[in-house]
């Protein structure tokens, strides 16, 4: 038996983050009217001439820095020609040779390890349209033509194949859309098609310096189809090699029903695209001063970010670890310790907040947290109510319910309803007397060395103060009682 490694290399298309398609001022609005947001240059009418969207280089180039890429001054766009009806020009132009960021890397965690994966490159191109053979479950019979996403303007990210498992693959993966996602070059949505990946997959025996066959995978939608496709084709190649079959380059498709990859084409080289200089847009360079403008504007990035989280808040790695996975999530997240003057002690119970009781709303209504219904400043008004004893734990999740309900303020919520904790050391301890009194077999048993007893006389406590006695208060007053 030969043990076989598993090398991945992946090629991610990001739909860049502009309002306008690259090289005309069509919208990139996702799912409009088919065909609507189209013009004479995204439809390819003779004589259109494309204009290169600032933004879009703007938004390749932050994400170029981010990922430590050397960024290339020279901008220059080829045609890469190939006839498919979804390209009425017959060619899609590109951002050629150099690209304009070469030779990056990203830094993974798997399993506690941390590994460098390095990015041979980032360059422009544009999308092409898109051809629909069904509409729901109907088949047509014939194919229609929707240009609203040609022209769209996308960073295409090609790797080196040096990613050895799917969980390296998924991280490199989640980790690139984080980062892109706090830079905000490109939305990264796998459902509205807005991030696209090829995997390329190959298996090689341990030891062998040579890369196998290389199978370049397509149609996953989602990251678990990515997982679950190179589980697959990894075992498929194997299978191959271990009947003394051969394994040739060439492309596959991935079916998520049937779990399967099925051969598609053989695998296009460069020079079928013949590619040329584009005529049509002049090659120019990059000022030193607009790459410098756009280094100033990175954000702190994620790992940056947790890592102070840890230090400034002592939280847990766990708990940083969410709370910076997304850029909104640790927007909001610090927004609201900006409430308090003591971060330190709200940061804790607020992140368990935000992980739990807020997190499970937000997603069970599709709600991102920007427009959560609470805002962060009444979630620390929450937290902040508990922690000084005004309110229990328990009224707090009644009170974040009519919070998330009506946006409203929890200090009014409690005030109206009167759901203040109830901390007067007489009227509870009348409500303890109460309570005793009515449990003899209770008492006796507690009185007897069975101290649980004792958990029975204070629900009674809390049921009389309908929840709202402080629970530590009841428990030493019974217990002074009960130990006479
Ligand atoms: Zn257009």
């Amino acid at each position: 038996m030969v043990n076989y490694e598993t090398v991945v290399g992946l090629e991610v298309h990001m739909q860049i983050n502009t309002k306008s398609k690259v090289f005309c001022e069509c919208s990139t609005q996702f799912g409009a009217e088919p065909n609507i947001n189209t013009c004479v240059i995204c439809t390819s009418q003779p004589g259109a001439i494309p204009i290169l969207n600032k933004k879009a280089v703007e938004a390749i180039v932050k994400t170029g820095l981010a990922l430590d890429f050397n960024i290339n001054k020279q901008c220059t766009f080829a045609r890469k020609q190939y006839f498919y009806p979804d390209v009425p020009k017959n060619y899609q132009i590109t951002q050629s040779e150099p690209p304009l960021c070469s030779r990056g890397k990203l830094t993974i965690s798997v399993g506690g390890k941390e590994k460098v994966v390095n990015i041979t490159r980032i360059h422009l191109e544009e999308d092409a349209g898109k051809l629909v053979h069904e509409i729901g479950s109907r088949k047509l019979g014939y194919s229609l033509l929707d240009l609203n996403r040609a022209s769209v303007g996308l960073m295409e990210l090609v790797t080196e194949p040096e990613l050895s498992s799917p969980e390296e693959t998924l991280e490199f993966l989640t980790e690139l859309k984080n980062i892109v996602g706090y830079l905000g070059t490109s939305e990264c949505s796998m459902e509205e098609g807005k991030m696209r990946c090829d995997v390329n997959v190959s298996i090689r025996p341990v030891g062998q310096k040579e890369l196998g066959a290389r199978v370049e995978i397509k149609n996953m939608n989602s990251l678990s189809g990515i997982r679950d496709a190179i589980t697959y084709e990894v075992e498929r190649q194997k299978e191959v090699l271990e009947s003394n079959g051969k394994l040739v380059q060439e492309t596959r498709l991935w079916e998520a029903e049937e779990g399967v990859t099925k051969s598609m084409r053989s695998k296009e080289g460069a020079l079928d695209y013949r590619y040329f200089p584009e005529p049509d847009l002049v090659p120019f360079d990059l000022p030193d001063s607009f790459i410098e403008e756009l280094r100033k504007q990175i954000p702190e990035l994620p790992k940056a970010r947790k890592a102070r989280f840890i230090k400034d808040y002592g939280l847990s790695e766990y708990d940083a670890d969410y709370l910076t996975s997304t850029r909104t999530i640790a927007d909001y997240y610090e927004g609201a310790l900006n409430y308090s003057k003591d971060k330190k002690v709200l940061a804790k119970p607020l992140s368990n907040w935000i992980s739990t009781e807020l997190s499970a709303k937000l997603n069970a209504a599709k709600v991102c947290i920007s427009e959560s219904p609470v805002s962060s400043q009444n979630l620390a008004k929450l937290v902040s109510l508990i922690l000084n004893g005004t309110i229990s734990g328990k009224i707090a999740k009644t009170v974040f319910e009519e919070m998330y309900e009506k946006s409203s303020d929890p200090e009014t919520i409690v005030k109206e309803k009167e759901l203040s904790q109830i901390s007067d050391e007489t009227v509870i301890t009348k409500m303890c007397e109460e309570s005793i009194a009515e449990s003899p077999k209770a008492v006796a048993e507690f009185r007897s060395g069975k101290e649980r007893a004792v958990d029975a006389i204070v629900g009674l406590v809390m049921k009389r103060s309908k929840g709202q006695a402080n629970p530590q208060i009841v428990n030493r007053i019974l217990l002074e009682k009960l130990k006479v």
